[in-house]
């Protein structure tokens, strides 16, 4: 038997081997989904002589796409290069930018990105004298997201908003309107946002039937990881391209289902067996990933939700530890308990720190476990923060780059315009926009002869901008994707400004200017790239994930990211934190029975995520929007069958615990610091400060040496010194009780009294 084969259990084997017509694979987690896909499309290629160039694979994330290809190459060699395989997001952009003229669009059309996209929607509710609080970006955006995933243009929006089933036709009624700007002004600055390469990829395949019909020859076999979060526009858009062969195999777990709020359908797991009367179901129910205590903790908590389809999980694996339960008084507490044990079981068993994984509900969780983590010393990576391509300096030099290949891009231009400072300020912006709205005409057309429009002084600058631009639009035709945009960074004079400016961010923020051109080198001298230009370097730029992005250097570090971020991935020792009420389940998210089971469903993703030893922990206490709150224990805690669960022993005593305010508690935190002495933690002198229930933490930007502070925990003090000289502003403060501090200002809730 091929090697490959031997490494399957028979339900898996069957999965591989009948790679003809549909196929659906729903199954729980851990239970070899993933696995299939990948040995599928080995086989494809190994045994049945499939070009790779013919296979479309579908994943999650671009990450999951590299690791899948990875393995993949492992048995057919380079020849994996040659998939379609990555997200939804980028096999369709690659598809648009081959196809987007026949709907009007520049091939090198930009991507906007949910930042870009908010902008341009304030400046359009702006523009039309509506309330900004009432048509929030973030809400506008939302909505018209919401309906693009759910095929509704702009114009049906219009004539039928009921159809959104929302408060579209009487809290804001403009929503329609506000979806035809937005749409139109993408369209005229020849850019898509996220929506839109699902939407415009149904959109030419419903109005291109000769565009369609090349891609139904050309895609032989269509596969798709995670169907469970697909929406009904992927979903549309997968069936039409796999119409002809019908070699359509989808995998997925009903019960891992997490994207509703996004749009995703856990009906189309029940339409795909509709729509394909002669459909193979395979069922996997094996686990080859957790413990027989982690799949039955998971098994019972999944048990409580009404929806589901019927599956037994079991595992052959070890029966191994209870799963076990950290109780802490406050957020920082868990953010130590939660370090000292990594730090521990780490000595204990000989592990990596890339083994363990602190898993949460909300990205603003992750600094009080962050803190602890660094005072231990123990080495961690954040997925999915604000990535490298969000940052200021970054999306400047994109901007530019990507006005450079399309002159019609308004947000980009936007940007620009008057960076670095040219004398061209925002009313001048505003006209030069409005003007070109008015005349149904492009940003770059009235660029060029302004006059008219703008007030005599900003000509000049104009003009030298356009001379400039177009010098760089040339350059692009002549030069791959990185000597061009040196020569941006150059001309433009952004790079100029950051080196001449000597503080410690502008050092940092030049510092990344170049980091980005390495990436840009890097990818032009990526062998077998077939397309090296700088629209195809922006393309993929574009659609990093913040998952994606974890080039480290260092590859040994505990992994923090949210669980949502976590789905599809395993680690040996999973730490699930914060398991309190409105905090997980969520508050925000909780108004329904469907929006529990969904929670719900996040917290078995969770927990099966975990190979070996899983820890839950809540706090008693925690800051959130700036107060400490009192907390009470999630219900989900309850949901897991008491028989695969204990007390974590480590920390006794603290069940009994107290609201943390009382002296109690406090003798408690210091009685925990002794237990876990060994440890080194930052030794704090007994605290006589009383925490104030209402602190509210000032803007520390301006924070100096001699100034008075206060802080929740360590109470007053003066500052001694600050530290400019990392990416992260320090300040070493003496505490009156707690004595001498050096604290990171991003993360430090600080007074300024
Ligand atoms: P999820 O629902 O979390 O996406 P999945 O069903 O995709 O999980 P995989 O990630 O494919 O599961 O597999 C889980 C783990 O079990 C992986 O480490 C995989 O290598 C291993 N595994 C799967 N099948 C087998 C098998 N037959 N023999 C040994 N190990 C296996
Ligand atoms: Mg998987």
């Amino acid at each position: 038997m091929l090697e490959y084969l031997e490494s399957l259990n028979e339900p898996q084997r069957q999965g591989v081997l009948n790679t003809d017509g549909p196929c659906m694979l729903i199954a729980g987690a851990g239970s070899g989904k993933t696995r299939v896909l990948t040995y599928r499309i080995a086989h494809l290629i190994q045994s049945k002589n499939v070009d790779p160039f013919n296979i479309m694979a579908l994943t999650f994330t671009n990450k999951a796409a590299r690791e899948m290809r990875e393995r993949i190459e492992k048995v057919v060699g380079h020849e994996a290069r040659n998939l379609w395989m990555g997200t939804f997001h980028s096999v369709f952009a690659r598809i648009l930018r081959a196809e987007g003229h026949h709907l009007g669009y520049p091939n090198d059309f930009t991507i906007y990105d949910t930042d870009d996209s908010k902008s341009l929607i304030r400046s359009i509710v702006k523009e039309q004298g509506l309330d900004d609080n009432i048509y929030k970006a973030n809400t506008v955006y939302n909505r018209i997201s919401a309906a693009k995933n759910r095929l509704i243009s702009w114009s049906e929006y219009l004539t039928n908003a009921e159809l959104m089933g929302d408060d579209a036709a009487n809290m804001r009624p403009e929503m329609g309107k506000i979806y035809k700007i937005y749409a139109t002004r993408c369209f005229k600055s020849g850019a898509m946002d996220f929506d839109d390469l699902l939407f415009n990829t149904d959109k030419l395949f419903k109005e291109h039937l000769e565009v369609l019909n090349k891609y139904q020859h050309r895609f032989h076999y269509v596969m798709v990881d995670e169907f469970q979060d697909t929406n009904l526009c992927q979903y549309f858009i997968i069936r039409k391209l796999a119409a002809v062969r019908q070699n359509i195999c989808v995998v997925g777990d009903d019960a891992q289902s997490i994207y509703a709020f996004r749009g995703a359908d856990i009906t189309n797991i029940l339409n795909f067996e509709r729509d394909y009367p002669d459909l193979k179901v395979y069922k996997l129910e094996q686990n080859y990933r957790s413990t027989q205590n982690i799949v039955n903790a998971a098994n019972s908590v999944i048990k409580r939700n009404r929806a589901q389809l019927p599956k037994n999980v079991w595992t052959q694996n070890e029966e191994g530890n209870l799963i076990e339960l950290i109780k802490a008084v406050s957020d920082n507490e868990e953010g130590r308990l939660v370090a000292s044990s990594i730090f521990e079981e780490r000595m204990q068993h000989q592990l990596k720190f890339s083994d363990f994984a602190i898993l949460y509900r909300t990205n603003s969780q992750s600094r009080a476990i962050e803190e602890s983590l660094r005072r231990m010393n123990i080495k961690y990576k954040v997925i999915g923060g604000l990535s490298f391509y969000q940052r200021k300096e970054i999306k400047d030099l994109l901007a530019y780059l990507r006005f450079s290949l399309n002159q019609q891009d308004e947000a980009s231009f936007r940007r620009i315009i008057n960076l670095p400072k040219r004398g061209i300020g925002d009313s001048t912006v505003d006209k030069i926009v409005v003007a070109a709205n008015d005349h149904g005409t492009s940003i770059w057309e009235i660029l060029q002869n302004p006059s008219p429009f703008v007030g005599g002084r900003a000509a000049a600058p104009i003009e030298d901008f356009v001379a400039m631009i177009k010098r760089f639009s040339m350059e692009l035709g002549r030069k791959d994707a990185y000597e061009a945009a040196f020569e941006i960074a150059k001309g433009s004079g952004l790079l100029r400004e950051l080196y001449e400016d000597k503080t410690v961010e502008g050092l940092s923020r030049y510092e990344n200017v170049q980091e980005l051109l390495n990436a840009i080198k890097e990818f032009t001298d990526t062998p077998d790239r077939e397309d090296r230009s700088l629209g195809a370097f922006l393309q993929e730029v574009s659609l990093v994930t913040g998952q994606d992005e974890d080039k480290d250097k260092d590859p040994d570090k505990v992994t923090l990211m949210t669980i949502h971020m976590a789905k599809g991935l395993e680690f040996k020792y999973v730490y699930i934190v914060g398991l309190e009420e409105d905090l997980f389940p969520s508050q925000m998210m909780l108004s329904s029975r469907a929006d529990l089971e969904e929670e719900r469903r996040l917290f078995y993703v969770a927990i099966t995520r975990a190979e070996k030893r899983l820890y839950l922990s809540y706090a008693l206490s925690r800051y959130r929007f700036g107060r400490l709150k009192n907390c009470e224990p999630s219900r989900f805690l309850d949901d897991v069958d008491q028989r695969f669960i204990k007390v974590s022993s480590k920390y006794a005593g603290i069940e009994s615990a107290p609201p943390p305010s009382s002296q109690y508690a406090k003798n408690l935190v210091n009685g925990i610091k002794k237990t876990i002495s060994s440890a080194p933690v930052a030794k704090a002198k007994p605290a006589a400060y009383t925490p104030p229930a209402d602190f509210i933490p000032s803007d520390t930007s301006a924070l100096q040496a001699g100034m008075k502070v206060e802080h929740p925990k360590f109470g007053f003090g003066t500052v001694v010194l600050m530290d400019m000289s990392g990416a992260d502003k320090k300040a070493k403060i003496n505490f009156n009780e707690a004595g001498e501090k050096t604290l990171l200002l991003s993360f430090a809730k600080l007074r300024i009294v």
